[in-house]
């Protein structure tokens, strides 16, 4: 597997090479003189929490804003309010901020800006052109036409501005129930692009806002709103995806009758989709309100929360972004590639430690009992900086389950009777016999061990094909562990045929009787580990106690991932 690969797209790690198609405008731009700086923006709506696509958004604004040493703002886009929270505020700044891009003081509110949007629809008015318009919301469909047949002028349009002007201060004064009367700019009712056929730019919404309050009555809609917003705060480059290629030309339009002097650019960029997650907030949110998962912070799902809480890092994600690169073409990005960026950034940042998932006991017949030896292992054999550690080793000990078989197949190198293996930096040792319960479960396994293959010892006269971990049982942690799969079931499809989520039921798995070695006894949430043969874990933020651990299963160590070249 290659360090240094590259996608098919341009990406960072190619950057003296090829720039991606947004920097290259960017570079043209500043060539050009169209702009002396660069400002982008992160503009989410807060009616859910960020996902993983978000986050693509969030490191593509920040980090552009970043390389050519620009401004980034974060702005809450809040001009909707049927659907907008508080509560969407906090979780949104504070993934954002573990994410690692900082706004410093550019915090904005959309909303702080009704008052000029309201001023640039008089203006527009005065111009001629935006008008008032008493047709229904179904009527204005009706007279839009369709993408074969011009729309038909709305009789309204007419209206002088005089009478528009006061007609809108109407508007805003309370006068009219809600969808009695909008304002529609004037552009061209005959345009081969429907967003440009007179689009409705203010409301009538008799709502209370979650920071205006009862302010407004009249809210403006985002084609309009969105421009605007940009331009007030200055921003060059506003970065959004690809549904929105085709309310450019509004958008421009927008921009320029109102005499913005220095008119933002926007730029479409594909989204990011994974392969068997879910991504769609209200799927996520039919999940989380029928309690199939826990809340939007479920590991198993991919809200930045859940990352977070699952064990990813804001490096792996940033690196996964990187990899996934900036295209102007959709596509799918395999949930492995995640899993693999999240494997390379913690491979030499943690502690590999030992752990038993499945625990049976192992005895060693021939050790003595009162005894206990204190072996240095270190930390990370890939990384000496991570230091070593103390750890007990004894005459009773946990192995893992399936490291052990009655009747192993060809190439099974681990215990069976015997057989014989090395206990992970400790000794040499060979199953002599082994227990079962009432129901033929294995539960003891008997082995003798040879005190002259202590690991360090330089001895090392017989070779073993098997090296398996281990976990000192009186000293051992009891714990939980999760297992994770996708939520999605990959091979029968996302839905079932009634168009219900077509779920995997083994998304969650849970191990309530692990062993761990004691090391693990000051883990606090979030602290993240190799257990070794195993995969990476975290502690879980929520549910994990002191004296009553739980880990969440990161992601395992097995991957057939190949970053593509
Ligand atoms: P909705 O519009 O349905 O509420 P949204 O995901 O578009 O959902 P916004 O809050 O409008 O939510 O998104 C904020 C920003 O994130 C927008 O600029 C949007 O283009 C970007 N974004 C959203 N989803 C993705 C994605 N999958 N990949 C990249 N960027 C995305
Ligand atoms: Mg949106």
């Amino acid at each position: 597997m290659s360090e240094t690969g590259t996608n098919t797209n341009d990406n960072v790690e190619s950057e003296a090479v090829s720039r991606n198609f947004i920097e290259q405008i960017i570079d043209k731009d500043l060539a050009e003189g169209t702009y002396d700086t660069v400002v982008t923006r992160f503009p989410p709506e807060p009616n859910g929490y960020l996902h993983i696509g978000h986050a693509k958004s969030i490191l593509l604004n920040y980090g552009l804003a970043q390389q050519y040493h620009g401004k980034f703002n974060m702005r809450f886009d809040d001009t909707n309010p049927t659907k907008e929270k508080e509560e969407f505020v906090e979780s949104i700044k504070a993934d954002i901020e573990w994410l690692g891009a900082d706004w410093e003081d550019r915090l904005f509110f959309a909303s702080d800006y009704f008052d000029q949007m309201y001023e640039v629809a008089v203006k527009l008015i005065k111009k001629g052109k935006a008008y008032v318009s008493d047709l229904s919301a179904d009527e204005i469909r009706e007279y839009r036409g369709t993408l074969t047949e011009a729309g038909k002028e709305d009789p309204y349009n007419t209206r002088s501005i005089e009478e528009n002007l006061k007609l809108f201060e109407e508007m805003k004064a309370g006068k009219y129930a809600d969808g009695e009367k909008v304002l529609r700019a004037r552009i061209d009712m005959a345009s081969p692009n429907m967003n440009m056929r007179d689009p409705v730019i203010y409301r009538v919404a008799h709502m209370s806002h979650h920071r205006t309050g009862g302010k407004w009555c009249i809210y403006p809609m985002y084609d309009f709103a969105h421009p605007i917003e940009d331009a007030i705060e200055g921003v060059t480059h506003s970065i959004c995806t690809l549904e929105f290629e085709d309310h450019r030309p509004l958008y421009d339009w927008v921009v320029r009758e109102a005499e913005f002097p220095h008119p933002p650019k926007q730029i479409e960029f594909a989204k990011l989709y994974l392969t068997n997650v879910v991504t769609g907030k209200r799927y996520i949110k039919k999940l989380v309100e029928d309690g199939i998962v826990d809340g939007w912070d479920d590991p198993r799902l991919v809200s930045i929360a859940a990352l977070k809480r699952r064990g990813f890092t804001p490096e792996s994600i940033k690196k996964f972004v990187e990899l996934c690169g900036v295209s102007k073409a959709n596509s799918s990005t395999d949930y492995a590639m995640l899993e693999y960026c999240i494997r390379e950034d913690l491979k030499l940042k943690k502690p590999r430690m030992m752990a038993a998932l499945d625990p049976i006991k192992l005895v060693i017949d021939n050790y003595p009992e009162d005894k206990t030896e204190y072996l240095e292992i270190p930390n990370n054999l890939e990384n000496e900086a991570l230091g070593t550690r103390q750890v007990p080793f004894c005459r009773e000990l946990y192995i893992d389950r399936d490291d052990f078989m009655e009747n192993p197949p060809k190439k099974y190198f681990r215990l069976f009777p015997g057989n014989e293996v090395r206990l992970m930096s400790a000794y040499f040792v060979k199953c002599v016999s082994f227990e079962k319960d009432e129901n033929g479960k294995v539960t003891t396994v008997h082995c003798t061990y040879d005190p002259e293959t202590k690991q360090g010892s330089g001895f090392n006269a017989r070779k073993v094909k098997g090296t398996i971990h281990w976990v000192p049982a009186p000293y051992a942690l009891k714990a939980e562990v999760r297992l994770y799969e996708n939520i999605i079931d990959e091979e029968k499809g996302v839905y079932n045929e009634d168009g219900s989520l077509n779920l995997n039921p083994n998304s969650l798995t849970v191990l309530k009787d692990c062993r761990m070695e004691p090391a693990l006894k000051d883990a606090k949430p979030y602290d993240s580990f190799q257990f070794v043969r195993q995969g990476f874990f975290n502690v879980d933020s929520r549910d994990s106690k002191q004296d009553a651990l739980v880990f969440n299963r990161i992601v395992s160590l097995k991957s057939s991932f190949v970053l593509p070249k």
